[in-house]
């Protein structure tokens, strides 16, 4: 396959693209109509650095989320499976010459006990994560999704699993996706060839081809569900907004889908961590770069994790953020620890994180700013793929379908593991919005699925 990141064309439009004023604003008016942007045009938004400009990318961001998404905030958990590793990441608390890291592997009982304490708290969708190791082969994984997805609790079960593990060659990414994979999420890290090669210096991670092309090796086996991402802090945040972009135009223009989720996470702090710290990117060009990402391509979802801290997370959930984690334990066996929030053991964590809310705490502060936070699979389990994209592309998609499929995934929530505040706001909200619903053909129907929900049904979507 011929690469399809050129440094030099992407260093020439960000050196050599104006970005008046006339420009900015055209460029916002093309993604408010839907138009995922040229690397050209992408280069204009990252070029503005007059703050007027700034604030109006931002404020099209903002519109775009509000007018294309509404207030849905999916939510999600990553549940650590084995921190193995055979590579050598120099910003990973996981590298193999980490010798203050402890090396653990969930055995099939932890795993059912960590689904537990997820399936505790309310999550519905898991995000899984591994080391790369020869041990963690597709096999492996698929077998450990198919673990989680066979635990029951109550009323509580895991509906969708997507995966972040190393790259796998065609008949590997068969054996996960046929063990009912949601998103197979793999991250650039850097889209930067020298800076790759600087980072990543020892194990298969060093080949930057393989990686780049892993999920197209993912496309070929028929897993049309990927989540590309960069890790912000390694080298110039512009190019690796250029390199994402470039590398959503390559899925379009070889598959004709774009993939399902960008991410953008932000380096922290690892145990024994030593890095060039030349490129970390400060608050005001994150929130300028998701922004940015959110304009650019307007069809993905976008994901932003507890690294960021609370307040971080709620300033930019405005600016175009679709799905965000919750409860989030990173410790290898933690959940079931049922360790207090914010008392993280860096020698079992992959990074440290800085959003320590529960679960409940962050359902209770979308709840009570508006937001409606959702757990729905409905998609995935139809087998409407591309459920961010759905909800972009098609008409009245998100009334007819996000919305109600929101309110009860919120509902089941609220039933059975809200405390009692939670829940009164909870169904407040869902009232107000089953008013802002009353127009459509499904207002009727949404409510008989709301009844039967607080009479213990389950798992009811459209
Ligand atoms: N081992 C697999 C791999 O490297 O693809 C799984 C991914 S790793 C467990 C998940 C992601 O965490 C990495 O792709 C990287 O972007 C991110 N990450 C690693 N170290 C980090 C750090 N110190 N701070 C923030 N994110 C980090
Ligand atoms: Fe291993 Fe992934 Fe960490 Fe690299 S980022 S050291 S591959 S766990």
């Amino acid at each position: 396959m011929k690469p399809f990141i050129d440094p030099d064309e992407i260093w020439d439009y960000i050196n050599n693209t104006k970005a008046d004023k006339k420009r900015v604003r055209e460029v916002i008016q093309a993604s408010l109509n839907k138009k995922r942007l040229s690397l050209e045009e992408t280069a204009v938004l990252l070029n503005a650095t007059d703050p007027e400009l700034i604030e109006e990318i931002k404020e099209g961001a903002r519109q775009l989320k509000e007018k294309v998404y509404g207030e849905r905030i999916v939510l999600f958990a990553p549940l650590y499976v084995g921190d193995l590793c055979t590579n050598n990441c120099q910003y990973c608390g996981f590298r193999s010459t980490n010798k203050d890291v402890k090396r653990i592997t969930l055995s099939s009982d932890d795993l059912i006990n960590e689904t537990l304490a997820l399936i505790d708290q309310g999550h519905k969708r898991l995000i899984l994560v591994y080391g790369e190791h020869p041990k963690y082969s597709a096999e492996f994984i698929a077998e450990t999704v198919r673990i989680v997805y066979s635990v029951k609790h109550d009323k509580g079960e895991i509906r969708r699993v997507n995966i972040n593990a190393a790259p796998f060659d065609i008949p590997g990414f068969r054996t996960v996706k046929d063990a009912g994979i949601g998103t197979f999420q793999i991250f650039q890290e850097t889209y930067h060839e020298p800076t790759y090669a600087k980072v990543h210096l020892g194990g298969v991670k060093r080949n930057y081809e393989w990686r780049l092309t892993a999920l197209d090796r993912a496309q070929e086996a028929g897993i049309d569900d990927v989540g590309i991402g960069a890790l912000f802090g390694l080298y110039d945040w512009r190019f690796e907004v250029m390199g994402l972009v470039r590398h959503v135009n390559h899925f379009e223009a070889v598959y004709n889908v774009g993939p399902h989720t960008i991410s953008f996470p932000r380096i922290q702090n690892a145990l024994s961590l030593n890095i060039d710290r030349d490129h970390l990117v400060t608050d005001e060009e994150f929130v300028r770069l998701v922004a940015i990402l959110r304009l650019a391509v307007p069809y993905t979802g976008m994901i932003l994790t507890a690294r960021e801290p609370a307040h971080t997370r709620d300033q930019v959930l405005r600016f175009g953020v679709s799905q965000i984690d919750g409860g989030t334990n990173l410790e290898l066996g933690g959940y079931s620890k049922g360790k207090k929030e914010g008392d993280q053991d860096l020698s079992m964590e992959q990074f440290q994180i800085n959003d320590t809310r529960s679960l409940n705490e962050i359902m209770d502060e979308l709840i009570r700013t508006g937001y409606i936070p959702s757990f729905c699979t409905a998609c995935y389990r139809l087998g409407r793929t591309g459920e961010h994209f759905m909800e972009f592309s098609v008409p009245g998609f998100i009334k007819r379908f996000c919305s109600p499929n929101a309110l009860l995934t919120l509902a089941e929530y609220l039933e059975d593991y809200a405390p009692a505040e939670t829940k009164e706001a909870g169904y407040k909200l869902i009232d107000q919005k089953i008013n802002e619903l009353a127009k459509t053909n499904k207002v009727e129907s949404l409510k008989e699925k709301l009844s039967q929900v607080r009479t213990g049904k389950r798992d009811l979507y459209f």
